[in-house]
């Protein structure tokens, strides 16, 4: 059939885009192109054509916005909106310009119907693997609907496809369609990352390019992938070494090619030095990212043999969990009406996914589903599965098969490490996919004692186990890398990544042994076998409950100096559980947690009320310290209006509230007073940076114990702020004690943002500047005899607490479920022996060889007590 030969190419009053044949040949559906990126639109929606002509001419006028380096591609960007990519070939990338000879060059202004790219078809045909040329929307976003012609078209002549546009379209481009347009490359850069731009460095750059208004390519000698989207830039596939660069076109390309070259110069903030090689305090259990290459372990009779990914081990009953497929169908309502099911979709997940995260404890896990909620906002997914909804596809199918292509392009690769994210590609999308196809994704429910066998288990699934059945579980898919296997380790589960597919076909509840350090699963354990597993089980549980049985005693040195383990706690029911773990006293009472979530301030009444029950709980003898109010422009009260800031770490937070509130602070310091009989009372006030308004807050205080008569209260400052631990001595002058808070004095220290994402790994606070502040504050301190406590997250890290001893710390305030452990390492050092180790790592350089100086002392100590 011929196509109709209108050669309107200007949008009508419909706003409509009319495009021209760029060849002669034949029309067929993109679906039928030999490569599943065109096939399954994850690079935009259009047609494919049979060439008979040799020069691909201009379907359009604009702006050639993208001349590819092997002058087999090039993308159009209309006036009207739309980009079109024209791609001529299959695989012809890989034949470097050969055959090709380039007639415009990028960045110039070209006509509908001119020539662009002149090929030698005979050549190309023989290198290639197939003739057909793509043309497609590269910006799905800008068109609401796709109207290909069909048949035969003759080049110039015929129309290719019409095109209805979207509201914003000719708009949105006017930013970066105007004449201050430039295209810009930076210099070649050598991607530093061990493993190349792998998923974390590879988000941090794509959330960075998206800040630009410019088109951003990444580009890897003759490929290139758009920047601002994570999975096209994980699928470059790139190693270390590989030499990238970037190349923008738009209004702030020049701004745009230096900083993220720069970025990706250093590493994407990626930490180089222990991504090449884990220091030994975070070391998982070895186990290659490959895991053919990881299965050393032989399999003998009796057992499938997969990755180790969470050591431990764990007799229980074989639970096969499958994952149901979710039915969607095929064609939708509208395209406007199918985009905004899926902006929905997208919203909801997003909004599941920091349910989930708000339930988590650990930071890892909740980076995990951190990256998810990256992958939500990726731009080729999302322009992916417009492109599907643009010709008439539901959302949910559209959605489908957006990210079920993205994750099979992945899984191609030759990488572990992509081939890992793939899973959460899957993850993320079918959680999309459910909420499209109103399906409900419920938590796993097994019997007790289970090892789940599954082909993979989604880090959603995994987040959600109930720890209290699964004892462990394994998947035929997935490395020791995967997110499955960091989040089995971060639950304490035994798990077997990579196991023999065989795994699948174990007969429901059949008893099996699972060892998760060495990653075998014994499927016919016999009477021996079990008991021997038994054995180990029970030895491993007896540490636990030696240090469980001994955590009441107070811990001690070896030669002598006495270190007080106290609690870090909400309220009293805290409270009261850390006293079972062996907690003797509460070094940190996060006042904040009773102001937060609701509409009015607490009274004085409900406050004292809740402080008294934590004072009841530990009673007299025992210490009390109470934080005044910690908020803050970073964390709002609603009834506690701050004005916006630009820097809410750096202004109204901590103590500065409450000296601004005065009327707020004095109601709660008479709560807080109240509590005095009960325990032994002492008082901190957070973020204490100046004497000012140290003797300011304690001058408030003074009047309100006057006034209520309460005499024998203790007086302290937390030291979170580098000028309280420069002014350490003046400080103990008139303070009866100090407790570090080593989570803002560190990233006060290192000028790094705690929450920052991209300055997680390096905002560390077993930096020796940070260390050396600690030091400064022990030294202040001891000069006037006052003691110095720990009550930040470093002080449950037991590589940290030798150092701390040494330092000159004498309380640690840990988190529950640590005192117990903490006070058993206490108890097997030595003081003079943990000096010694403080004067080494105050002059080392980096946080890194302090983690590996520590972890020595620690294989040392191990070995001299096992
Ligand atoms: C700290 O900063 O280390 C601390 C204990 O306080 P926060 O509640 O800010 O973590
Ligand atoms: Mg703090």
């Amino acid at each position: 059939m011929q196509a109709s030969s209108t050669k309107k190419n200007q949008t009508t009053q419909l706003r409509q885009l009319t495009l021209l044949a760029p060849l002669s040949g034949l029309l067929l559906p993109l679906e039928q192109v030999p490569d599943p990126v065109f096939a399954q639109k994850m690079v935009g929606d259009g047609i494919s054509l049979d060439p008979t002509s040799n020069e691909l001419l201009a379907p359009v006028a604009g702006r050639i916005t993208q001349l590819h380096d092997a002058h087999h591609a090039l993308t159009i960007a209309s006036d009207a909106g739309p980009e079109i990519l024209l791609h001529i070939g299959v695989d012809t990338v890989l034949l470097k310009g050969a055959g090709f000879s380039p007639l415009v060059k990028q960045g110039e202004r070209v006509a509908a119907g001119q020539a662009l790219i002149r090929f030698d078809a005979d050549a190309v045909a023989l290198g290639a693997r197939s003739l057909l040329t793509q043309i497609v929307v590269a910006n799905g976003e800008s068109v609401t609907r796709i109207a290909p012609a069909r048949g035969r078209v003759v080049a110039g002549q015929d129309t290719l496809m019409v095109l209805d546009l979207a509201e914003t379209a000719a708009t949105s481009r006017q930013g970066s369609d105007s004449s201050s347009t430039s295209t810009q490359r930076s210099a070649p850069v050598r991607l530093p990352n061990p493993a190349g731009l792998h998923a974390r460095p590879a988000a941090v750059l794509a959330a960075a390019a998206k800040k630009y208004l410019s088109d951003v390519r990444l580009v890897l000698g003759a490929k290139e992938a758009n920047a601002k989207s994570l999975v096209a830039v994980m699928a470059l596939s790139t190693k270390q070494g590989d030499e990238v660069l970037i190349q923008a076109s738009g209004p702030d390309a020049a701004e745009a090619t230096s900083a993220l070259a720069e970025l990706l110069a250093q590493g994407c903030g990626e930490n180089l030095a222990e991504a090449a090689s884990p220091a030994p305090a975070r070391a998982e259990p070895a186990a290659s990212a490959n895991p053919v290459a990881a299965r050393t372990v032989a399999a003998a009779a009796g057992e499938l043999v997969g990755v180790s990914a969470s050591p431990g081990l764990a007799v229980g009953q074989i639970v096969q969990f499958r994952v149901g497929a979710i039915d969607v169908k095929k064609t939708g309502g509208t395209p406007k009406h199918e985009r905004a099911r899926l902006d929905a979709a997208l919203h909801e997940a997003h909004a599941q996914l920091e349910t989930l995260k708000a339930a988590l404890s650990d930071a890892s896990k909740a980076q995990i589903l951190s990256a998810h909620q990256e992958l939500l906002a990726d731009p080729d997914l999302f322009e992916a599965a417009i492109a599907g909804i643009s010709a008439g596809d539901s959302a949910g199918y559209a959605w489908r098969s957006a990210y079920t292509g993205a994750a099979a392009q992945l899984e191609a690769l030759d990488n572990a490490l992509l081939r890992e994210r793939a899973h959460d590609i899957r993850d993320v999308g079918r959680r999309v996919l459910a909420l499209l196809a109103g399906v409900a994704q419920t938590a796993i429910q097994v019997p007790d004692n289970s090892i789940l066998i599954a082909e993979e288990l989604s880090p959603s699934d995994t987040a959600a186990l109930d720890r209290s059945k699964v004892l462990g579980f394994c998947t035929t898919t997935g490395g020791a890398t995967s997110h499955v296997a960091i989040l089995a380790r971060s639950l304490g589960i035994p798990a077997i990544c990579g196991i023999d597919a065989a795994a699948l076909n174990l007969a429901e509840g059949s008893q099996v042994v699972l060892d998760g350090s060495s990653g075998v699963l014994q499927t016919a354990p016999d009477a021996a076998a079990l008991d021997s597993a038994r054995l180990r089980m029970a030895q491993q549980a007896q540490r636990r409950s030696e240090e469980a049985a001994q955590a009441h005693l107070p811990a001690t040195t070896l030669d002598g100096q006495r270190i007080e383990v106290v609690a870090n706690v909400r309220n009293a029911a805290d409270t009261l559980e850390g006293l079972t773990h062996g907690a003797e006293g509460v070094g940190l009472l996060r006042s904040e947690f009773l102001f937060d979530e609701r509409d009015t301030a607490p009274s004085e009444e409900e406050q004292a009320q809740a402080y008294s029950a934590v004072a009841q709980a530990l009673g007299p003898e025992r210490v009390l310290v109470i934080r005044t109010l910690d908020v803050g422009g970073d964390k709002p009260l609603p009834y506690l209006p701050l004005p916006k800031e630009d820097n809410p770490f750096l202004g109204l937070r901590g103590v500065r509230v409450s000296l601004a509130r005065p009327a707020m602070f004095r109601t709660q310091l008479r709560a807080i007073l109240r509590a005095a009989p009960l325990a032994q009372l002492h008082i901190m006030f957070p973020m204490i940076a100046t004497l000012d308004e140290w003797r300011e807050a304690r001058g408030i205080l003074a009047e309100e114990q006057a006034a209520l008569g309460v005499g024998d209260v203790k007086v302290g400052l937390m030291i979170e702020v580098p000028s309280a631990a420069l002014l350490a001595e003046q400080f103990a002058r008139e303070a009866d004690f100090f407790s570090i808070g080593s989570n803002d004095l560190t990233q006060y220290t290192l000028a790094m943002d705690r929450g920052h994402p991209q300055l997680a790994k390096q905002a560390d606070a077993l930096h020796p500047a940070v260390l050396k502040m600690i030091a400064m504050s022990c030294e202040g301190a001891s000069q006037h005899g006052k003691w110095v406590g720990v009550c930040g997250g470093l002080a449950s890290e037991p590589l940290a607490v030798p150092v701390l001893i040494g330092l000159g710390v004498t309380e640690l305030s840990v988190s529950v479920p640590a005192i117990p452990a903490i006070k058993a390492q206490v108890k097997r050092l030595s003081l003079a022996a943990c000096q010694q180790l403080a004067r080494e790592v105050l002059l080392l350089g980096s946080a890194r060889e302090v983690r590996a100086r520590l972890a020595a002392f620690a294989a040392i100590a191990e070995t001299t007590t096992t």
